[in-house]
């Protein structure tokens, strides 16, 4: 799962540089610039590059809120589309790793990738009334 970030440290009357905004946001100075293209706003006219600090946390939270989603029961995230998705032809394959939990392995409905969701056996049967589940071996 990927970090959560938090803006809590970053003052909005500062000015940091990518190394001070990174261990402000707790992130490497490398993935600060990263965000440049994504949207967050630096001041370049100058060396170093300044970020001010209400844009940063801006930025931050504005990506932290995106980050959580509550999916529906017959919901999957799909990594490709980068949203909810619900399963192509409402189909799964549920993989069990112990005798309570298992994998639910289904085909996005928008691009086909392959999605995963953990389940409980109990979750497992109450979806099995709005998916069409069949149980994989083990591997
Ligand atoms: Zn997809």
């Amino acid at each position: 799962m990927a970090k959560r970030l938090s803006a809590r440290r970053v003052k909005i009357h500062r000015q940091y540089t990518y190394d001070s905004a990174a261990d402000a946001v707790g992130v490497t100075a490398h993935t600060v610039r990263a965000w440049r293209p994504a949207g967050l706003a630096v001041l370049d006219s100058q060396k170093p590059h300044l970020i001010l600090g209400i844009e940063l946390k801006r930025f931050v939270e504005s990506r932290a809120s995106k980050k959580s989603y509550k999916l529906a029961p017959d919901e999957f995230y799909c990594m490709s589309c980068r949203a909810p998705r619900t399963p192509y032809g409402a189909m799964a394959d549920y993989v069990p790793f112990n005798p309570a939990r298992g994998r639910l392995v289904a085909l996005c409905g928008v691009c086909e990738a392959s999605c995963n969701k953990f389940v409980s056996l109990k979750m497992c049967g109450e979806l099995a009334k709005t998916l069409t589940i069949a149980t994989r071996a083990r591997c």
